[in-house]
């Protein structure tokens, strides 16, 4: 039987030269592939207490939103600057080159919410780790970080988990 990872193609040289990106979109257009992956990362939750779903921008709000309905729980997007419309606050992070910044409407998250943070890919970890932050400064308490792909070897996991975060992934 297929398995998550058989459903995502990899393309060689996307955006950069000498990068491998992994991409999702043929497992999100997949009916069994889609609902495998959502099926699978919401295994490690069952009988968790869970508020909120954050998801990152941009595939975490299509995994997030299919999670949060399932949980029944509301979903909370962090967004690239300049693109949520209420009143924000901004976490900085390093990108390979440049920095990049995310935000989240300041009242989305009510301290002591139990979030669950959604993404589809944990590379270095830098987006992760300043959404993380952004919920912390709203009080929310991060149950765990949900991702399809982990890649080890940029350092993502160890980062998280040095930050006292429970990571989960499907496939590497
Ligand atoms: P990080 O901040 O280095 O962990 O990179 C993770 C972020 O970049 C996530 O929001 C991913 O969606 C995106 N990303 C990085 N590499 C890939 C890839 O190969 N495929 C899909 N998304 C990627």
């Amino acid at each position: 039987m297929k398995q998550v990872q058989d459903y995502i193609r990899t393309i060689v040289d996307f955006p950069h030269e000498g990068i491998m990106f992994r991409d999702v979109t043929t497992l999100f257009a997949d009916p069994r592939g889609f609902r495998m992956a959502i099926d699978q990362m919401l295994h490690p939750y069952a009988g968790i207490d869970i508020d909120k779903v954050v998801g990152l921008e941009a595939r975490g709000f299509i995994l997030g939103g299919a999670i949060a309905h399932q949980l029944s729980v509301g979903f909370v997007p962090i967004r690239k600057k300049g693109k949520l419309p209420g009143r924000t606050i901004s976490q900085d992070y390093k990108l390979e080159y440049g920095e990049a910044i995310v935000e989240l409407h300041d009242d989305a998250i009510q301290p002591g919410e139990k979030v669950l943070v959604v993404d589809d890919l944990l590379a270095t970890g830098g987006t992760a780790e300043a959404g993380i932050k952004l919920i912390q400064r709203l009080g929310g308490e991060i149950v765990s970080c949900a991702f399809i792909i982990d890649l080890p070897e940029l350092g993502g996991r160890k980062r998280l988990e040095a930050m006292g975060m429970e990571v989960n992934a499907l496939c590497a």
